[in-house]
């Protein structure tokens, strides 16, 4: 039985003609300072590409997500200041760092939310006790079944906070997915946010690297924490030629993956022993919640075993399904026979 494997979008393959497009790339040395841009100039072009996509003045190339997206919180605020962020926001779930007080050290002023969206009132008194510097959202939301914030929401939160002079980042790890399943543009969807990280190593197919966009300023600060970092790479060129290429020609095949996932969510309604939050099946994310009382862990660990499906674990109760360029409908019937046969015999 052939492998299925649904763990997440950064199993993508750059294609054929994304890795070509290297070849014809003109590089230089991204950490050698020309203006504002650094000498490689296909990083340079491809970051004023991103920040045209976002409307914003600047944009900045980085190696991952988690150094887009701490980097931007140490540009926002200092040590010690507060960052409103949900629990399961990936920057405070996954990733850490940038709260731990051995690294960056910013305190997490935890503000609850339901489906992907803060409660106001909890936000309001947090903002109100003058501790926070900075607040966090996420879109698409990864922990919340891939989850799609609407723009009308981002505002309520922004009108607030910059009442406040707060700013506001966005985690964008999947921004496009969000905007193709709001059917609006990544612009008009960010444009009351102050600086968003997005990444071309999802479902934009792109094999490694991420973007930090916002205004002249925040990426002037940015590059020299990014060097600090370590995120200063030189003939970067090679990567952002993949970048531009994802930008330019896999934005607009997205639906496709969300289409697939809505099959996927479809075809495991009557599957006996687990829950899909038919809701929150947005994007390209479908979160199958195990009811059997089984633990998630034990349950993908036999579905490898004996279906060769492989998933991703969230939580104890909690799996998660992406799809993704490479992930054909076939595939996708394919994995909701084998689950069906699984649940059918576990249950
Ligand atoms: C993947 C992801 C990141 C981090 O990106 P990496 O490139 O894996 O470091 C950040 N936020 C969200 C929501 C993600 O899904």
């Amino acid at each position: 039985m052939r492998q299925i494997d649904l763990r997440s979008d950064t199993l993508t393959k750059p294609t054929t003609e994304m890795l070509e497009s290297i070849l014809c790339a003109p590089v230089g040395d991204d950490g050698r300072a020309s203006g504002r841009k650094g000498e490689d100039p296909t990083v340079a072009e491809t970051e004023i590409m991103a920040a045209k996509l976002f409307g914003k003045e600047d944009a900045l190339f980085v190696p991952s997500g988690t150094l887009g997206n701490t980097l931007c919180g140490c540009t926002h605020c200092p040590r010690e200041a507060g960052v409103v962020i949900a629990e399961n926001m990936h920057a405070y779930r996954a990733e850490e760092s940038l709260f731990s007080p051995e690294y960056f050290g910013r305190k997490a002023v935890l503000v609850p939310q339901s489906e992907g969206m803060y409660h106001m009132d909890p936000l309001h008194a947090a903002l109100k006790s003058g501790r926070v510097r900075l607040v966090w959202l996420e879109n698409s939301y990864n922990f919340e079944g891939g989850r799609a914030l609407p723009r009308e929401d981002i505002k309520r939160v922004a009108d607030l906070c910059h009442q406040y002079d707060v700013p506001i980042h966005l985690d964008g790890a999947r921004i496009f997915n969000a905007a193709a399943a709001l059917h609006i543009s990544v612009k008009e969807l960010t444009q009351d946010v102050d600086s968003i990280m997005f990444c071309v190593s999802k479902g934009l197919s792109a094999p490694i690297g991420s973007f930090v966009v916002g205004s002249y300023a925040f990426i002037d600060r940015a590059r020299v924490i990014r060097k600090k970092l370590g995120g200063q790479l030189r003939q970067a060129g090679v990567l952002a030629a993949t970048a531009r290429y994802a930008l330019e020609h896999m934005v607009q095949r997205l639906p496709e993956d969300h289409a697939h996932a809505r099959q996927l969510a479809d075809g495991l309604m009557n599957c006996p022993g687990i829950h899909v939050d038919m809701d929150a099946v947005q994007t390209n994310i479908v979160n199958i919640v195990i009811q059997t009382g089984e633990n998630s862990r034990s349950w993908l660990k036999r579905l490898e075993q004996e279906q060769n499906l492989r998933v991703h674990y969230i939580d104890p109760k909690t799996v998660r399904l992406v799809t993704y360029r490479g992930i054909t409908s076939e595939d996708i019937e394919e994995a909701i026979q084998r689950l069906q046969i699984f649940t059918r015999g576990t249950y």
